[in-house]
Order: structure tokens, then sequence, then C-alpha cells
């Protein structure tokens, strides 16, 4: 393998500045890879399973302050594991989510700091609000007390060019603004950016960025 798992942190790192939050992207790699990434200073990893990721929470339950964020698409009966599993849910998709992780939090008494998804290009691959439809649901979010919505979370569809990228991202900045001089003063993070767009990302204000492929390909 050309570079080591440090090494390549050690580039990404070099190219965002230290107040942005680097979410190492699990998913597909091993626990082995996980602890290098670790002992290089990673202590934030994201997981699109809850399944893998409970197995790899256990074979890492040494290793006590990585938070854990999910970042994939949560189905219904997942959520209950996805709370007690997560420091960070992601992946708040819909508003049946949302209600269902309003009542779980207050069963479970452990409140994960979430992210609504928002799809601000047209994706049919993806989930999310777009802006209307997150708008026309404030008023049922607001509702829900026991969420900790801190942010945004977005996802680009293949094939943007590099301005088309900066252009959605830079329009899921202005919605969190909006959302903000709504009353939702809490929405701060934005989590937007992955191996192939995350300086993109950074430069059109993501305050977290979640890559996977370019630390951990071929580990
Ligand atoms: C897989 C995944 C990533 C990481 O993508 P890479 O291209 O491997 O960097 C980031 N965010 C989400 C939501 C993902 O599912």
């Amino acid at each position: 393998m050309s570079q080591t798992i440090a090494e390549r942190l050690n580039q990404i790192r070099s190219n965002i500045s230290t107040n942005v939050k680097l979410v190492a992207v699990s998913k597909y790699t091993t626990t082995e890879a996980i602890r290098a990434a670790y002992k290089a200073g990673i202590r934030d990893f994201g997981e699109s399973r809850v399944q893998d990721a409970k197995i790899k929470q256990m074979e890492l339950a040494d290793l006590t302050d990585i938070t854990w964020h999910m970042i994939g698409s949560l189905q219904s009966n997942k959520t209950r594991q996805a709370i007690a599993q997560f420091d960070w849910i992601q992946s708040l998709d819909r508003l049946r989510l949302a209600e269902q992780c309003d009542r779980l939090i207050q069963e479970l008494g452990k409140s994960p700091k979430l992210l609504l998804q928002v799809k601000l290009a047209e994706d049919p691959h993806k989930s999310g609000w777009t802006e209307s439809e997150l708008l026309a649901d404030l008023h049922q979010l607001e509702k829900l007390q026991n969420l900790n919505i801190v942010g945004l979370m977005s996802i680009l569809p293949l094939g943007l060019n590099e301005s088309q990228a900066y252009d959605v991202f830079s329009r899921v900045g202005e919605l969190a603004a909006k959302l903000r001089s709504l009353g939702w003063s809490n929405i701060q993070e934005l989590s937007m950016g992955m191996s192939a767009d995350y300086a993109i990302a950074v430069k059109a204000g993501a305050t977290m960025i979640r890559v996977g492929n370019q630390i951990f390909s071929g580990y």
C-alpha cells in the first residue's frame, strides 16, 4: 500500500483548518484500521449500519473516548439500537423518524446529537428533506422537545462539477442560517463533504467532513 493510514490522515488534515471536524468513515474497514486511525489521533468514526457498528464497537470497547456517528439511512426497526449505540445520528431524514426518535430518547434516557439530512439537489438515490419539505415540517419538529438537533447533513448527488458542488454546499449553509433566523439557534453544524469533495465543502462552510475511502481504501 502506498501510504499508511496516518500519512493519509496527515494529508487530509493539511488541507483543512483545525476547527473542521474530521469524521473517519469506517463502514468498509476493519477494526485494525480503525485502531490505526485512532492512534493517529482520530476520535470520530462514522458507520452506516447499526449491526456492523455494534460488532466494531464491542471489539473496540477499550477505546472509551471514541465518538460514534451514524451516517447511513436508518430503518425504523433499527432506531432504538441506533439511539442506544451512537453519540451522533447524522441521518435524521424524515418526520416519522424524528417522531420515533423523540419517543425513544425519552424512554432510553439517551440523547444523541442529531443532524437533519437535507437534499438540496435532485437525487433519486438519496433521502432527506428538500428545503420546502423541511420548512413545511418545522412546526411538527418543534414539538419534539427531546430532540437535540444541532445542524444539517448533506450528501451530494454524483456527477456534479466543482462549481455546482460549491453551489449546493453553499445552499446548505444558507438554509442553516435561515433556520437560525426562524429561532432554531442550535443549527450550527454543517456536515458535508466526502473523499471526493471535502475541500469544496470546507470552502463552502462545512464544520464537519465525513471521509472514508481516502483514509481507508485498501485497508
Ligand atoms: C460512505 C459515506 C461517506 C464516505 O464516503 P467516501 O467517499 O468513502 O469518503 C460519507 N458520508 C456518507 C453519508 C456515507 O454513506
